[in-house]
């Protein structure tokens, strides 16, 4: 890669795969924290060229400190908006995840109503 590029990969679903579960694909049913951590927990990767990293050092850190924090793919918009340099009134600062100022409390919440940290036990 000679240029600046940002690849980021995002899947918009999981799949059960019979770990712990005895089914597999997706019921988008919450049963079990199990069954609904296959389906609804994702990878995330952002992937940076070697160009890039040397001539945005910041945009890197601002990456790798974003590593660990909960997020939930319906504001990858305001990522994207962020990385292109696209100015409008929809940026939210508080919302895009590398942001420093990003709302790592908002509350995740499954189906609309489930609270998908504290169903699953992770607060
Ligand atoms: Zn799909």
């Amino acid at each position: 890669m000679h240029r600046d590029a940002i690849v980021i990969y995002m899947p918009d679903h999981g799949e059960m795969c019979f770990d712990g579960s005895k089914t597999f694909g997706r019921t988008l049913e919450v049963n079990t924290p199990n069954e609904v951590y296959q389906q609804f927990e994702i990878p995330f990767w952002i992937w940076t060229s070697p160009i890039l990293r040397k001539n945005h050092p910041d945009i890197v850190q601002q990456i790798i400190k974003a590593k660990d924090r909960p997020f939930m793919t319906d504001n990858i918009s305001q990522l994207l908006l962020y990385l292109a340099d696209i100015s409008t009134p929809y940026y939210r600062e508080e919302d895009n995840l590398i942001s420093p100022c990003y709302n790592i409390g908002r509350k995740r919440m499954l189906m609309g109503t489930i609270p998908y940290d504290e169903y699953l036990h992770k607060k």
